[in-house]
């Protein structure tokens, strides 16, 4: 694809003054203006609401022309054919892939939710190493970015993960690219930039490690849900239409408090409540059980309601040992 086919200028409407206002906003590309809200850019160019729509709606039909997105209707046939384009990253455990269906999705927003330690941060490090490696071998031959909020990320762990697959710790250290994020209007700022670095190098994975915990931690209180709720709307959105335009695999965290009520088969509910629940394309729930970790995937459109058992070990995520030998 020519890169002029996606500057802003070579849409109907864009003029200079246009153009810099939407760059100072992070938007540099008709990718990224499909990528955003309407009411993002009307802020950013400082129009109506419906100029902006009927921005958008030109942007997407240039990317309809160029075949990187669907059109508004569009035949079951052509559907199975973009479905089959979906590629699948392995998490390192059998399990935990076969409960996925083959792994992580692309084109899709896979979310892990689970009280503290139950290796939300651990499956996203090692998706970050698996990744990389080639397709006959559970990965996309492609690099990561991950977004640390919680200032989680370790570099010796992926450095420990890489080595226990026999792997150049540097070489997969230089294929991920971490962005600490401060706060969450910083956050959000990270995941515009998002999608210019993905055209740039070979981008694959997307990891927010937390999504939702600045989003907590800023908005305190009642008065105040209703706006948290809507940022994280957004965010969330931003990060379906990235997954979807990119063909990548977006995977995001949120720790939740284990509820008594778990116990009764309701798990407990995630932080960022339905906003994030509705957003996401598969959510699993994490939960300890001793030495070993327990997956759970909740409401997916086709993956049945079940469980997968895996451990936490010097690979990652791994399946526990009484597990393996099956397998050969
Ligand atoms: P939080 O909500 O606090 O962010 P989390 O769900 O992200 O928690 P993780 O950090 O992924 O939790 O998991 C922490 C657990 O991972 C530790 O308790 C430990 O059991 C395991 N772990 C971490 N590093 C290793 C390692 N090198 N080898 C084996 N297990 C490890
Ligand atoms: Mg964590």
């Amino acid at each position: 694809m020519s890169e002029e086919e996606l500057e802003l200028e070579s849409l109907d409407g864009v003029g200079p003054a246009t153009k810099q206002k939407l760059t100072d906003a992070g938007i540099y590309s008709i990718l990224d203006l499909v990528s955003r809200g309407p009411s993002e850019i009307a802020d950013a160019v400082n129009i109506d609401l419906s100029k902006a729509i009927d921005l958008i709606n030109k942007a997407r039909a240039r990317l309809v022309e160029l075949g990187r997105l669907e059109k508004e209707f569009v035949s079951a046939t052509e559907l199975y054919k973009k479905r089959q384009a979906i590629d699948r990253i392995s998490t390192g455990s059998k399990n935990l892939d076969d409960l996925l269906g083959g792994g992580i999705e692309t084109q899709a927003v896979t979310e892990f939710y689970g009280e503290y330690g139950s290796g939300k941060t651990q499956v996203c490090h090692t998706l970050c190493v698996k990744v990389q490696m080639p397709k006959g071998q559970g990965g996309l031959n492609s690099g990561a970015i991950y977004v640390d909020t919680e200032n989680t990320f370790r570099p010796e762990r992926i450095a420990e993960i890489a080595e226990n697959y026999d792997l150049e710790p540097e070489d997969i250290l230089s294929k991920i690219i971490v962005a600490k994020a401060y706060n969450s209007a910083h956050q959000e700022l990270i995941v515009r930039e998002v999608g210019r670095l993905v055209e740039k190098e070979k981008i694959k994975l997307l990891v927010v490690d937390s999504a939702v915990a600045h989003y907590r931690a800023e908005f305190l209180g009642r008065g105040t849900l209703a706006e948290r709720q809507q940022r994280l709307n957004r965010f969330m959105h931003n990060l379906l239409r990235i997954a979807e335009i990119h063909n990548l695999a977006v995977v995001v965290t949120n720790q939740v408090q284990a509820a008594p009520d778990v116990f009764f088969g309701d798990p407990s509910r995630p932080t960022g409540g339905h906003v994030v629940a509705h957003t996401s394309t598969y959510r699993i729930y994490l939960r300890k059980a001793g030495k070993n970790r327990i997956a759970r995937m909740m409401d997916s459109p086709y993956h049945p309601e079940r469980e997968a058992v895996f451990i936490l070990d010097e690979k990652g995520i791994d399946d526990p040992p009484e597990d393996i030998p099956k397998r050969k």
